[in-house]
């Protein structure tokens, strides 16, 4: 057998039960045997019923003597009660709403149960069991020493039961098949790693639970390390493919522009220019990652660092991810580089054919020094005469192929700047940006006044949209986030669309009040979004569009509705939309908040302003996976191991992947593995 082969080649998967693993994404050998146990049950020890201790978690044999069945409650619910023998006592187990089980609890029968063991109430010393984590039943030529062991408890669903999956695992190790080795010897030798088939076996059937870390710690490793080689292949061969730039010293132009700025570089945005300097005046490609909270001054940078390729000769481009925010970027350089003779373009898919082809025209006879613009950047028809640098804004709405794509425009390798808002934490940066050099902004323009951040119930709405009604009369502007676009039989959130009617016919009547979501036409969202920057709309209803890079100094106050449905991540992104002018702003969540989690995390939102602290924070709260999803991130799917537990691991594979690099034949070895098993994922993950 090889792992690609269909599952129903396994023994005890016949096409009613194939369907039923289809539906859990399991279709192949491989894909069972990565069908890894959510957590084990260690029943290795089998207690005798006379030395049960009340409290805790134990595993008994025994045989059925009798069984109760009994109704209670006003809803009638079934209790089923067994009591188990084993010669040294008694004890009973019990079962709610469970009544299938009634035919199954045949007297005589022999059982092997593990569970929390307490006294019996009002049994005189008889033990009870309660949480139970495994039930079985013997048939009868099974022996219960056959099933103790630390068994895996797989996620099972009601048709696939534990029973089920722990046999075709069983059955699958009784048969031959293929699973070569994925790691070098070298490196396993050196990193002390177990084989990849005993790993395999050993996370489905440790002895011990030594040997289950040692599966797991391998099988994580094997994860992590072909990612790290992965994303260290396509940054050689980023780099190999091409010559780069060599961009001399800064010279007068750069130097105009930084003396024509309105303020002068904070410390970190110092560093980062510097960083961006030596990476450009350097022949290897730049390929840097610019991270810096909302509003702590990328735009500035990119401008240093796109005037820098045009004093040597070169274009420059910078892709946004919105219309808005690209048209922002324009109006901004156009006022700033104009003075000093620098030729601007504005590229979207918005501009009718004549004026895009004009546009074309003129990036590729050089009539255009820096091109700003959105997806239309990176299509067919736009060839630059001379690309030196690349920059885009909010790149993780931009993925690995769609860079790939620009990268192709010129004939030399242009130099890459990615800047985004988002606060990774390391872990993450080294997972998904592993081919990136990070700069950080951290700090931000100094004059800045904190936003303030509340936490209140809907019962204080009518108080909150007073106050804020009071700051629109002052002049300002305000936000009111949603999760919900429109109403939904399904949800009892009101939607966007309900408050925006609530507020406009009701406190806000006398003032221009404004709609924007993500199913509106781009023209018409575009139009609102730029009638609100113009001052013409006071107060906007949105949804999450707004999350991105638009700047409204003169906006001050937000109301978040629901803001228990957001993450922490996205509240900061959103908060990040205030608190840009010279006004004290305010950010209200409303929230019923009536889970424990959700009144933790808009908590923290209240205490910090850090977005590298929330972002860290977020993780631990919801993982990962909601994370990342959030943010619309391609991460590589992960089966086992954890981005945020396992840095150890993370950090050993990272070291093991670059001493595969140095060695020929360690690259030989895993490269027709990564282009096999992981060239998809590679493809998904975005900003490498
Ligand atoms: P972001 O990092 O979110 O893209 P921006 O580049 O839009 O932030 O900058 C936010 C605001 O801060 C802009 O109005 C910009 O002019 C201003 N700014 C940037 N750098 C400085 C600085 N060193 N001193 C004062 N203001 C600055
Ligand atoms: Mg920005």
């Amino acid at each position: 057998m090889k792992l690609t082969d269909s599952i129903q080649y396994v023994k005890g998967v016949g096409p009613k039960k194939k369907a039923e693993l289809n539906r859990l994404g399991i279709r192949t050998v491989y894909d069972l045997l990565t069908w890894f146990p959510r957590t084990y049950e260690d029943q290795s020890v089998l207690t005798k019923i006379s030395a049960l201790k009340p409290g805790e978690r134990e595993t008994v044999a025994g045989v059925i003597m009798n069984v109760t069945e009994r109704q209670a409650g006003k809803r009638g619910m079934t209790i089923l009660t067994a009591l188990i023998g084993d010669g040294t006592g008694f004890l009973q187990v019990t079962w709610f709403n469970q009544k299938f089980l009634k035919k199954k609890l045949v007297t005589g029968k022999r059982v092997f149960v593990t569970g929390k063991a307490e006294y019996a109430y009002g049994g005189r010393g008889q033990f009870a069991m309660s949480q139970l984590s495994g039930f079985q039943i013997l048939d009868d030529e099974e022996e219960p020493e056959e099933m103790c062991g630390i068994l895996p408890v797989y996620p099972a669903t009601e048709k696939l039961n534990q029973k089920f999956f722990r046999k075709i695992m069983q059955g699958l190790w009784q048969e031959e098949f293929e699973l070569p080795e994925v790691i070098p010897q070298g490196i396993r030798e050196r990193f002390h790693l177990l084989a990849r088939r005993e790993a395999f076996y050993k996370i489905h059937f440790p002895a011990s639970f030594e040997e289950l870390k040692a599966a797991r710690n391998r099988l994580a490793f094997e994860e992590l390390y072909l990612i790290q080689c992965g994303l260290m292949v396509l940054k050689k061969q980023s780099r190999e493919k091409k010559k780069g730039i060599r961009h001399l010293l800064n010279s007068e132009l750069v130097r105009k522009l930084m003396d024509s700025l309105p303020f002068t570089l904070t410390d970190d945005q110092s560093k980062v220019w510097q960083e961006i300097c030596r990476d450009m005046e350097s022949p290897i490609p730049m390929r840097r990652l610019v991270q810096g909270d909302v509003g702590s001054g990328k735009t500035v940078v990119a401008m240093l660092s796109l005037v820098k390729t045009v004093e040597n000769g070169y274009q420059g481009a910078l892709m946004a991810p919105t219309e808005i925010l690209a048209s922002q970027h324009y109006e901004g350089f156009c006022r700033q580089l104009e003075p000093l003779g620098v030729r601007v373009g504005f590229l979207s898919g918005r501009l009718t054919k004549k004026k895009r082809e004009a546009m074309y025209a003129a990036i590729e006879t050089h009539e255009i020094d820096i091109v700003i613009g959105t997806h239309a950047l990176i299509q067919e028809g736009v060839h630059f005469a001379k690309l030196g640098l690349v920059v885009t804004d909010e790149q993780h709405r931009f993925g690995i192929a769609q860079r790939a794509e620009l990268e192709k425009k010129g004939s030399l390798m242009p130099d890459v700047l990615v800047m985004t808002a988002t606060p990774i934490p390391r872990t993450m940066t080294l997972t998904v940006y592993g081919d990136l050099d990070v700069s950080l902004i951290r700090q931000l323009p100094p004059g800045r006044q904190p936003i303030r951040t509340f936490v209140r119930q809907p019962d204080r709405r009518e108080l909150i949209y007073r106050y804020v009604l009071s700051q629109i009369q002052a002049g300002r502007q305000a936000y009111v986030v949603c999760p919900l676009i429109e109403m939904n039989e399904e949800s009892p959130l009101p939607s966007a669309e309900e408050i925006y009617d609530e507020l406009r016919y009701g406190i806000f009547r006398e003032v221009p009040v404004g709609l924007v979501h993500g199913r509106m036409k781009p023209a018409e969202k575009e139009q609102v979004m730029q009638d609100f920057y113009d001052d013409k709309i006071k107060l906007l209803v949105s949804t999450t569009v707004i999350e991105v890079g638009v700047n409204v100094p003169n906006a001050s106050i937000m109301v978040i509705e629901n803001a228990e449905r957001f993450g922490l991540a996205q509240l900061h992104q959103l908060r990040g939309r205030i608190g840009r002018g010279q006004y004290q702003s305010f950010c209200i969540l409303v929230s019923e908040m009536k889970s424990e989690n959700a009144k933790e995390r808009l908590s923290i939102m209240a205490e910090t302003t850090d977005g590298f602290k929330l972002a860290e924070e977020d993780l631990k709260l919801r993982g990962p996976g909601q994370f990342f999803g959030s943010m619309q991130h391609g991460l590589p799917d992960l089966k086992i191991a954890d981005v945020l537990k396992d840095m150890d691991i993370l950090l050993l594979a990272r070291k093991a992947a670059m001493e595969t690099m140095e060695n020929q034949e360690d690259v030989r070895f895993v490269l027709p593995i990564l282009a096999l098993q992981y060239q998809q994922q590679f493809l998904n993950i975005t900003d490498t």
